[in-house]
């Protein structure tokens, strides 16, 4: 059921215009422009191996932007969905469990995985805690530096207290641009004053999602010249392992959508695809926050208020990923360095993955830092961490697709079992906005 509002409008109005070249790449879809711009990074990135750093700036602004634009996103998407339905107690309550139902089940998984295939004890490891991180790289301030700087990490941000003289002239003018669409609409009551901040909004999320397909080449360049592939031959157990579990994690929630939402599994991967190509290849799950929402909105066609409460709310605490990956991580490092963890400790280990996984912002290798809490919980040397940082940035990914397919399962199942006028809603204001 290919409809107008089920295309992610990334496509502008002069987009469609334009020919040649640019017309056609923009005419592919978001998914295949972001599978092109990894691939094309991979290549750079095994081309150039350290020299690839220079693709670092550029991909930080993209993933800024994205930044920038995930707040006033929930703020105003929240509000809206407030003025324009009444959420009833059940609905947070009936969110909390599922966030809290789906974290468990990812741990068990985890932790189950773990036990049974015992990744750290595959091969003889002689791999030796590291010592300490490396990731914090020293930059110079040259001009350039600075005049990048003045990209918005955020709305309010330039506003604040030291002003950003050029961040606010970059919003002003994305903002005034963006309310030429809707400069006739009247504004008589603060419902519509709402209404029209909001598709202000989406206009800017859908120009600055055209630039994700190039910050998504720039970030693997960068990311591959770094790292490499030679971790993944020392670590392969654990990486199976891992990856065994996220994709029992991904059929835990496909039943779930099966059974307890009108949405059909296939259609849900189909109409999502663009969020979980971009969570895999950005590394973060606030950066892909908008696109989730878009999609679920746009493509799924879920009710706004079960988009907004899954995937803007939700979003914040949940990171099923994250909690599976802690809890396997805490079993992989006992088994690599002969620690033996009871059944208490598991226990541990899944209360504290909790607490990490809440506590862990949906951006690259937080995870990683809210470790450090399950493995003190249970008496591991955290040094082992920088270990699989060697492998975390292929692993993020995948644990970040899990956890925006975690926040997809939550609306779904908060939109029950009956199809609401999701799409004909979203097909209103595209056409309007058309
Ligand atoms: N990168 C993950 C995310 O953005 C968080 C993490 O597990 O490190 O969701």
């Amino acid at each position: 059921m290919e409809s107008k509002a089920n295309s992610l409008r990334t496509d502008t109005e002069e987009n469609k215009g334009a020919g040649g070249w640019f017309g056609y790449w923009s005419s592919l879809p978001l998914y295949v422009r972001i599978v092109v711009g990894m691939g094309v990074g991979f290549f750079l990135g095994w081309l150039l191996g350290e020299n690839a750093a220079i693709f670092s700036r550029p991909a930080q602004i993209i993933l800024q932007l994205l930044g920038a634009v995930a707040p006033p996103l929930i703020l105003i998407a929240v509000v809206h969905v407030s003025i324009n339905s009444d959420i009833p107690r059940s609905a947070i309550l009936k969110l909390a469990s599922l966030l809290l139902l789906n974290t468990v089940i990812a741990i068990t998984i985890g932790l189950t995985v773990a036990n049974i295939l015992r990744p750290g004890t595959w091969s003889e490891s002689t791999v030796l805690p590291a010592e300490g991180s490396e990731i914090a790289k020293e930059s110079r301030v040259d001009p350039l530096t600075q005049l990048l700087g003045s990209v918005p990490r955020s709305f309010i941000g330039p506003l604040g207290d030291t002003p950003n003289v050029i961040g606010v002239i970059i919003i002003a003018i994305a903002v005034g641009v963006a309310l030429r669409r809707v400069a006739d609409s009247p504004i008589t009551t603060a419902r519509e004053a709402v209404d029209i901040a909001y598709r202000t909004l989406l206009v800017i999320l859908h120009w600055i999602i055209e630039l994700v397909p190039l910050g998504v080449l720039c970030v693997v360049a960068n990311t591959v010249g770094r790292e490499g592939f030679q971790a993944f031959v020392k670590l392969g157990a654990f990486v199976v392992a891992v990856l065994l579990a996220l994709i029992l994690q991904t059929c835990w929630y496909l039943l779930r959508v099966k059974y307890f939402s009108w949405v059909r599994p296939l259609d849900l991967l189909r109409g999502m695809r663009d969020a979980l190509v971009m969570a895999f290849s950005t590394d973060s799950s606030t950066a892909t926050m908008p696109v989730t929402y878009a999609c679920l909105r746009e493509k799924v066609g879920v009710r706004e208020r079960s988009a907004s409460l899954g995937a803007l709310v939700g979003a914040n605490f949940n990171n099923d990923g994250t909690a599976l990956y802690e809890a396997m991580a805490a079993l992989f490092v006992a088994q690599i360095s002969g620690v033996e963890l009871d059944l208490m400790s598991q226990l541990t280990v899944v209360f504290t993955s909790i607490l990490a996984s809440v506590g862990a912002a949906g951006i690259p290798e937080a995870g990683i830092v809210t470790m450090t809490l399950v493995f003190t919980a249970v008496g591991l040397d955290v040094h082992y961490i920088p270990l699989l940082l060697t492998v975390d940035w292929f692993l993020d990914r995948c644990r970040t697709v899990i956890n925006v397919l975690g926040d997809v399962n939550v609306s779904c199942i908060l939109d029950g079992r009956t199809r609401g006028d999701g799409l004909l809603q979203t097909e209103k204001i595209l056409n309007a906005e058309g």
